[in-house]
């Protein structure tokens, strides 16, 4: 009996890439072509997240020749995150997989993805480089700190290396998608809903053409985004940072008083009770950065605002 043939969605988030996409897409056909041909359908979601320069004009005439090409371009940058839950909300796929234009995902995995998702009973596979060969040695140095202190703070598991990179079941999409908070940190939200993972290891591979997009500074941001939207423990920090100070400054009046008493009241000491208040203050500004932190992040929660705004898909 003729039974209709499954589909894989492939998300892929598009910013300036027009000297990558037509790689990517090129690659991707021949993989495809190569492991999937009469076993399993197609189709691409290129998410354009408000490029400046040619990519969407790319897109149109990947989707003229091709029907398994859709896209949808929006007002502006949104950044990744955004471009990522717009492809997981266009896809149509009983699996989708999110890569990157770059050809830094190598497409060529993915027969093995499916494969341990059909096969051996898995919900999803991730995919994380095991080394970090054309990166900066600084930015990997701060890369595995961040992993550290994340994976203490956190009860949720973050995973060193684990790229955006992964197949999953609809299942699992559609959690994803139900999970609508405005500061996305998908790292996070990918361990949050759980499932059946299974971990595929490869070397780092250098983006075909193009540049990267993401400076330390923005990356510092996304790390911090990634601790306040998955531990509160910075909280419970600075209150017991402040517990701490009160105890001391508790024990130093107790020392001053006796002292005073037992050896009358000598004045001296007066820079080192500058130094205390320039100290103490400082950990009253840091803290109150902390809860600042926290309170920008509920305040554009609350505010409900749509993660992206598209501009034309394929349909206009
Ligand atoms: N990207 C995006 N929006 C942005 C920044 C990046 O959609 O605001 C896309 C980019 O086009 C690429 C992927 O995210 O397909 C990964 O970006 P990049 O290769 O620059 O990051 P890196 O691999 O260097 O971490
Ligand atoms: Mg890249």
């Amino acid at each position: 009996m003729y039974q209709k043939m499954e589909k894989i969605s492939v998300v892929v988030s598009c910013y300036n890439e027009e000297k990558a996409l037509p790689l990517f897409y090129e690659e991707m056909e021949r993989v495809r072509k190569q492991d999937f041909d009469g076993i399993v359908d197609f189709e691409y979601i290129f998410v354009d997240d408000g490029s400046k320069d040619n990519t969407l004009q790319i897109m149109k005439e990947l989707h003229s020749k091709d029907s398994k090409v859709r896209y949808v371009s929006f007002s502006r940058n949104f950044g990744k995150e955004a471009a990522m839950y717009a492809g997981l909300e266009a896809s149509k796929g009983d699996y989708v997989t999110l890569m990157d234009a770059d050809l830094q995902d190598p497409p060529a995995l993915l027969k093995q993805m499916y494969n341990a998702i059909k096969n051996e009973g898995y919900d999803s596979v991730g995919t994380r480089r095991v080394t970090r060969k054309g990166e900066p040695p600084i930015r990997s140095f701060f890369a595995r700190m961040f992993y550290k202190i994340i994976n203490k703070m956190s009860s949720i598991e973050m995973v060193d290396g684990a790229r955006d990179y992964r197949l999953m079941k609809r299942k699992v999409v559609d959690a994803i998608i139900s999970l609508k908070e405005y500061n996305r940190y998908s790292k996070g939200l990918f361990s949050f809903v759980g499932f059946k993972t299974k971990w595929i290891e490869y070397e780092n591979v250098e983006r075909v053409a193009g540049e990267t997009k993401w400076s330390f500074w923005k990356l510092f941001k996304y790390a911090l985004e990634g601790i306040t939207a998955f531990s509160t423990t910075p909280l419970i920090l600075s209150s017991l940072l402040g517990l701490i100070f009160c105890l001391v400054a508790f024990i130093a009046i107790i020392f001053i008083i006796v002292r005073t008493l037992a050896f009358g009241d000598p004045t001296p000491g007066w820079p080192s009770t500058i130094c205390i208040v320039v100290f103490v203050s400082g950990i009253q500004l840091f803290t109150i950065g902390i809860i600042g932190q926290y309170l920008s992040k509920t305040y554009l929660e609350v505010k409900k605002r749509p993660i992206y705004i598209v501009r034309e898909t394929e349909n206009d």
